[in-house]
């Protein structure tokens, strides 16, 4: 829902406000390179422009959805308005709120809220005015559309909000949610390990809403895996690759059919263990070749055997990255729905490969010295070679 003629989306973000000013202003250009990125790629014409705690889009009034979108999509973003702009003068603003209505209202109660920037005396008017003002006019309006205006200033069903700063002045209906977290590539980048299943997306996008570029990695586990796997964690890649189009997000796929068919046929109990143990090294090997200090997976505490707080302490020692695991202690019913939100759900309906590799008893309080005494001794060299035979799904 925007006004009549929104041209310009109001972007806020949270957390940069608090960092100093040097931090501030170097994310808030990578804010406003992603929201750039986002605009070029979807063939939205824009030009973005910062401000003191504030980036502005001005588009073509016909493009005013999708640049909201793009710029709700950004990280960083605590939510954006389309608004329409106009002087910074009692009639203008009270002209655009009434039009505002007059297009927009659909009934319910209404509220108005007003913001006025700038020193005490850049306006002869107050907030307070603009809100007794502007309630007039909205009232108004609504009376001449037939209804019977209505005030509730706790929930109102209909807001028409003005911000007046002292060269211009805004009126918009909505602020809409965006991820909040810091802007992409203010944090260095992390591989992130992508299984073609629910949780995975949600981790990668969890850590790219924290400010890090991803790599994504895929094991492909031949003839355990299969191509539907393959096609998902494909499909989940590209919806992420989505969102961040400055970016090489490319799929990483490690061929690692042979290494699953000898892990099967030589360990037992453990064997998930020493095959997340190899996707960790694969991971490690491919973060050296992209400046990478990380990786991410979807795991979360007790979800599968492999899974325990007990095998989380032997697999992480296949690496000395640090693993972060964004949904350590998240249900699963929350991140279908996470999953569902970030449009990665559908793409991933079908019960996962390593049902198929996993033995009958799986260990689910394993030790170090037990997993490694069970595992090929020259399992981590072959991880990378694994791990240097990747290809990148174009
Ligand atoms: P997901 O966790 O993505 O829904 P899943 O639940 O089938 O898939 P798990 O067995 O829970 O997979 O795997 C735990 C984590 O290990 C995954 O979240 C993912 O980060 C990583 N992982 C598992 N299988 C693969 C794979 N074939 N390629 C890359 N990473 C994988
Ligand atoms: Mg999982």
């Amino acid at each position: 829902m925007h006004p009549p003629a929104a041209g310009t989306v109001l972007v806020r973000h949270g957390e940069l406000g608090v960092k100093s000013d040097q931090v501030r202003i170097k994310m808030e250009r990578q804010l406003q390179g992603h929201i750039d990125a986002l605009l070029a790629d979807r063939s939205i014409s824009g030009t973005v422009r910062t401000e003191r705690n504030r980036l502005y889009v001005r588009t073509d009034p016909k493009h005013i959805e999708d640049a909201t979108e793009a710029a709700t999509d950004a990280f960083g973003v605590v939510s954006a308005s389309p608004a329409v702009r106009v002087e910074p003068e009692l009639d203008a603003i009270l002209a655009a709120m009434k039009r505002a209505t007059e297009r927009e209202y659909d009934g319910g109660a209404f509220a108005v809220r007003a913001r006025r920037a700038g020193s005490s005396d850049a306006h002869p008017f107050s907030s307070t005015d603009l809100e007794q003002e502007g309630g007039a006019a909205v009232g108004e309006t609504i009376e001449s559309l037939g209804a019977e205006p209505t005030v509730d200033l706790d929930d109102p069903d209909f807001t028409v909000f003005v911000e007046c700063r002292p060269e211009k002045a805004f009126v918009f209906l909505e602020k809409r949610e965006g991820p909040g977290g810091l802007p992409l590539g203010s944090q260095r980048p992390l591989v992130a390990l992508l299984s073609g299943g629910h949780d995975s997306p949600v981790a990668a996008w969890e850590a790219m809403r924290r400010g890090s570029p991803i790599v994504p990695l895929y094991v492909d586990l031949g003839e355990f895996g299969g191509t539907d796997h393959r096609a998902r964690a494909v499909a989940t890649a590209d919806r992420l690759a989505e969102l961040a189009p400055q970016y090489d997000m490319r799929l990483r796929v490690a061929p690692a059919g042979n290494l699953v068919a000898d892990l099967l046929a030589a360990v037992d109990a453990t064997r998930m263990l020493s095959l997340r143990r190899a996707m960790l090294a694969m991971a490690d090997a491919v973060a050296d070749d992209h400046d990478a200090v990380g990786v991410v997976t979807g795991e979360s505490i007790g979800q599968k055997s492999s899974q325990t707080t007990a095998n989380l302490a032997v697999t992480d020692r296949a690496t000395d990255l640090p693993v972060h695991r964004p949904l350590v202690t998240t249900d699963k019913t929350d991140i279908l729905e996470r999953a569902r939100d970030l449009g990665t759900y559908e793409d991933t309906s079908i019960p996962a490969g390593c049902n198929r590799v996993a033995p009958e008893y799986p260990e689910t309080n394993a030790t170090l010295e037990a997993v490694e005494a069970a595992e090929p001794a020259d399992l981590f060299e072959r991880v990378r070679a694994i791990a240097d035979d990747r290809t990148i799904v174009e």
